[in-house]
């Protein structure tokens, strides 16, 4: 995978979201030459909830992304979950490995801070360029680049396709991966998925120091009205506003399909017995409720086939416990910078495979134990009555909240640490990680 002169660059990154730009930044930082393709233009709008766990922060800290308060964000000191008519705060844990806080921001402006660190760093980025597909060697059927062209703002083809040609090509290019279906990998039907919708409000709370998590939610009066089908949450973001949206997950794309819940309806009902000191009135509505689907899982593989890493959510990497993605899509792009580092390292083609397919495996090692717990994990929510004995039995004691909060948010230590984190790390090492 050496670059020859043929080559535009010692390797194409496809999609500038959280797992492209870290990718980018971290190839580039060692030394590669790195051509990052993006069709929108920044800042672009992404469908998300906006918030940061302290393991997103760690990773944007490991970065050099600036996460002061200074230069923007707002930080958040735990969650505050709201079940069963009652309402707790867990700050975020103590711990070695993560701070202490997460962050919150939008997505416009949290993507495109983390593109320009990664042309900082040193990598070329091309925004309205649209990848149609890989370029395939045809004796090997090895990727050795891709096809793009020009696109405008709303997507429509503005100049004759080109083809970029590199080494070894990252498809971080989101939930639907055109680039990896391309290839014939298509999502996988025994993994979790989250469905989730989510809009913008103006608010006086906007400044509010907790992520706000509805385990329930009702059409009207807690425990006396409906118990409608879904997991709610308020990410204030500092700026005057709130992200607000719900969501819920299968353990399959099929169960999905089957629930058919109208989850803009949902929301509807949900905002109208929100507490009225957030003000989350259709006039402060600043932004349409939308909706997207969260890959979970790994649920699509190989992360590595024929000179192409998956990145991200093309690689299904969001948590099945709480829906998070971005911390996993930026761990996964310095894993995979590191292994294509190492690969460009290796004088013959076989060491160069060996180095490259250490990625999948280094991220089933990393996360494949967590991922198989959050698939036994959403199994059981997905039943409400035993969700709703969670919420009513176990939430209330302590070391049950603390065990919940460090399990969900991914944020305990992997080694050592209290007795809790000892189980955690533990439970993840004894289950298979597929
Ligand atoms: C409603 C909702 C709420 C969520 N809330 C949270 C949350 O609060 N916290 C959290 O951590 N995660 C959350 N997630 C998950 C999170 O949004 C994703 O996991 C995360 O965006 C994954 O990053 P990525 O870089 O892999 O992909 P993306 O962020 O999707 O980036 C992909 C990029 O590739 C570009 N692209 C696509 N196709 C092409 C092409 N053909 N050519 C060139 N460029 C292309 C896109 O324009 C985009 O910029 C939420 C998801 C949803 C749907």
């Amino acid at each position: 995978m050496q670059a020859t002169s043929r080559d535009d660059a010692d390797v194409i990154v496809v999609g500038a979201g959280p797992g492209g730009s870290a990718t980018a930044h971290y190839c580039a930082a060692a030394g590669l030459s790195v051509l990052l393709l993006e069709k929108a233009a920044f800042p672009r709008d992404k469908i998300c909830g906006d918030g940061l766990t302290p393991r997103a922060v760690a990773e944007l800290v490991r970065m050099g992304v600036p996460t002061g308060v200074d230069a923007g964000w707002i930080r958040n000191e735990g969650l505050r979950v709201v079940a069963g008519g009652r309402r707790w705060e867990l700050p975020w844990p103590d711990l070695a490995s993560y701070p202490s806080y997460g962050l919150a921001r939008s997505r416009q402006n949290l993507d495109h801070t983390l593109a320009e660190h990664a042309v900082r760093t040193g990598a070329e980025l091309r925004q309205r360029t649209a990848v149609t597909g890989p370029l395939l060697e045809e004796r090997t059927g090895r990727v050795v680049g891709v096809r793009a062209r020009a696109v405008d703002d709303a997507g429509r083809r503005t100049g004759e396709e080109t083809t970029y040609r590199a080494p070894v090509v990252v498809a971080a290019d989101g939930v639907s991966s055109r680039f990896a279906t391309a290839l014939g990998l298509e999502k996988r039907e025994d993994r979790p998925v989250g469905v989730a919708v989510r809009t913008y409000f103006t608010t006086p709370r906007h400044d509010d120091a907790w992520m706000e998590s509805h385990l329930e939610l009702w059409d009207g009066e807690p425990g006396r009205s409906n118990l409608l089908p879904g997991y709610g949450w308020i990410f204030a973001l500092g700026d005057g506003t709130a992200n607000v949206g719900l969501g819920s997950v299968s353990s399959s794309p099929a169960r999905q399909s089957r629930a058919g819940v109208d989850y803009k309806d949902l929301f509807a009902r949900w905002m109208a017995n929100t507490p009225a000191e957030w003000g989350f009135t259709p006039e402060n509505q600043i932004a349409p409720v939308r909706g997207a689907a969260l890959p979970m899982g790994f649920n699509r593989s190989p992360l590595y086939t024929r000179g192409m890493l998956l990145v991200g959510d093309s690689g299904g990497m969001v948590s099945p416990f709480n829906g998070e993605g971005i911390a996993y899509a930026l761990q996964a792009g310095r894993v995979a910078a590191d292994v294509i580092a190492q690969a460009r390292t290796r004088s013959t083609p076989a060491a160069r495979e060996r180095a490259l397919a250490r990625y999948p495996r280094t991220m089933r090692e990393d996360l494949g134990g967590y991922y198989t717990l959050g698939r036994y994990f959403v199994r059981l929510i997905e039943h409400p009555e035993i969700m709703r004995l969670c919420t009513r039995y176990g939430l209330p004691r302590p070391v049950v909240m603390k065990f919940v909060l460090k399990l969900l948010s991914d944020c305990y230590e992997p080694r050592g640490g209290d007795w809790v984190d000892r189980v955690i790390a533990g439970l993840t090492r004894v289950v298979p990680a597929s």
